[in-house]
């Protein structure tokens, strides 16, 4: 089961497992991402609320985590629901990942067509070892090539 923040419908999240979402994210969805919701919810998205325990839960791990002030109603109704469905849950706030992980949700993160790639790959001069975040021909330092580099890996 995947449960999917608001993000996940206006990046047209795809996945072929069961899905799931709460109510309070349609508010926060408009035009395409909001028909998108409906279209999902009328192919058999299942629509969970998580019970009042559950949000106590989440917002006693997110109070400690202090990320508490992070959170919006909706983010917490969604951490509750992926803990009771024990499914994961499809975000890329950062806060939320941190109490999902407190809580052991698993996460997915929502892969954006090129941005992710922007923002996460780093080029490293194979001479020097410096690193740039734009491909470039040549290191400007020591004029050897550069190789792409994921930081993660790093
Ligand atoms: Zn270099």
């Amino acid at each position: 089961m995947y449960v999917l923040d608001a993000s996940a419908f206006i990046h047209e999240y795809h996945t072929t497992e069961q899905m799931a979402t709460v109510p309070m994210v349609r508010e926060e969805l408009e035009d395409e991402s909001a028909y998108r919701y409906d279209a999902m919810e009328g192919a058999g998205m299942h629509i969970h609320i998580p019970s009042d325990e559950t949000v106590e839960t989440v917002q006693r791990a997110a109070k400690e985590l202090g990320d508490h002030d992070e959170l919006s109603e909706t983010d917490v109704r969604l951490l509750a629901a992926a803990f009771e469905l024990d499914g994961t849950l499809v975000t890329d706030d950062y806060a939320m990942q941190n109490v999902a992980d407190r809580l052991d949700v698993r996460i997915d993160m929502i892969a954006r067509d090129g941005i992710t790639e922007q923002r996460e790959w780093l080029f490293q001069c194979q001479g020097c070892g410096r690193e740039f975040e734009e491909n470039k021909d040549r290191c400007p330092i020591c004029g050897s090539s550069l190789s792409r580099k994921n930081p993660s890996n790093a």
